[in-house]
């Protein structure tokens, strides 16, 4: 399908997909180093100049909010929550005209402290990433020993209503894809909402390996089973990181969603007969590019159409050469419009974006 290009109004694309939801990364640096997203050392950063102010952020969150149709904004990274002025620039955005919905994706590091002053400040709700409940486990994959942080980030999102919590886990194969079950128990007794992501080809060490990938198929078939492979490091916990108690290691019953999925990237299942649901975000195997409505701001201010893409669309460039709003958006639409039809993980071809995950954004 091919749609007419667009000149004023949304962003649309060739395919006539239209991007609604804005991806803004508020900084590059992050305070974990988990293995599959960075190396030990980290990386080079952005320097100070390279990045957005918080005005200039907001200035540019107003022209897709006012201009070009955008309606859900996500503050990512990096870590946003480092960014000082986190709490600043989600008011501004809160207060635009129509006022968008405001989440956030964080490691959950100092979130228990933040979360009042986030939600006061007109943040809607949270995605916290958490890939094991096992304090040694944690520290090995993410190189620091903060277990106890994040789920007091969990536990002070849920106490200040930035509901409904959600939990991004990624399961690697030997290191903690036999937690699935552990980790939905978890959830469940906690009323967060989780989302296993399928590893994607976004590493600094473009360590990536697509048969080492665990995927949406065994990722069901281990929560329907329960208990979950033994692997090499240790079994997986059982016990309630938050309370103590046992969770049981037994499989669940996952029969699919009734409600529409919409642009969402999780295909999400009830579990044992609803209302709760544990969603899969299968990027590898079970694209979604056909219906994706997203929009990528990097903290130097570039536009991008895709986490895969390869081009970039410099708008800070623009802004800086004195651009006003009607230019930024025209530049902005431009961009959308060259989206490509789907990310080609899959395809001979396939290259690796030059920038990894956390300095696009995820
Ligand atoms: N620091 C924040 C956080 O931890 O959520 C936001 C940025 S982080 C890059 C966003 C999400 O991307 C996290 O849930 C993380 O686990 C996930 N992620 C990082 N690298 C990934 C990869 N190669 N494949 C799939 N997900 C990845």
């Amino acid at each position: 399908m091919t749609a007419a290009r667009g000149t004023d109004g949304v962003l649309v694309d060739r395919y006539g997909r239209v991007a609604r939801d804005l991806r803004v990364s508020l900084t590059d640096k992050c305070n974990l180093r988990c293995t599959y997203c960075m190396p030990a050392e980290g990386l080079p950063w952005l320097a100070g100049p390279q990045l957005l102010s918080d005005d200039e952020i907001v200035r540019l969150v107003r022209v897709a909010v006012e201009r070009l149709g955008v309606t859900e904004v996500r503050f990512t990274g990096g870590e946003p929550l480092i960014r000082p002025g986190v709490v600043g620039i989600v008011a501004a955005v809160a207060a635009l005209e129509p006022r968008p919905r405001i989440s956030l994706t964080t490691n959950g590091l100092g979130l228990d402290r933040l979360a009042p002053a986030l939600r006061a400040a007109g943040l809607d709700r949270v995605n916290v990433s958490l890939d094991t409940l096992d304090a040694a486990r944690f520290a090995r994959l993410t190189r620091r020993d903060r277990l106890a942080d994040v789920l007091a980030g969990l536990a002070g999102a849920a106490a200040a209503g930035l509901t409904p919590v959600k939990i991004n886990s990624v399961l690697m194969r030997g290191v903690n894809d036999d937690e699935a079950p552990a980790l939905l128990r978890f959830a469940l007794a906690h009323g967060y909402e989780l989302r296993f992501i399928e590893q994607m080809p976004l590493d600094a060490q473009h360590g990536w390996d697509r048969a080492a990938m665990v995927t949406a198929d065994e990722i069901l078939a281990t929560l329907r089973a329960g208990a979950g492979p033994d692997t090499e490091v240790g079994p997986p916990t059982a016990a309630d990181p938050h309370t103590g108690a046992s969770l049981p290691r037994t499989g669940f019953d996952l029969t699919p969603d009734p409600a529409e999925r919409g642009a969402a990237p999780a295909e999400t299942w009830l579990v044992d007969g609803g209302p709760a649901r544990v969603g899969v975000i299968g990027s590898v195997t079970r694209p979604f590019c056909g219906d994706c409505d997203r929009t990528r701001l990097t903290a130097d201010g570039q536009v991008r159409a895709c986490l895969f893409a390869t081009e970039e669309s410099d708008l800070r460039g623009a802004l800086r050469a004195g651009a006003d709003d009607d230019e930024l958006a025209r530049r902005w639409r431009a961009a959308m419009w060259g989206k490509r039809a789907g990310h080609g993980i899959d395809d001979p071809t396939f290259l690796q974006p030059a920038r990894p995950m956390s300095a696009i954004g995820g």
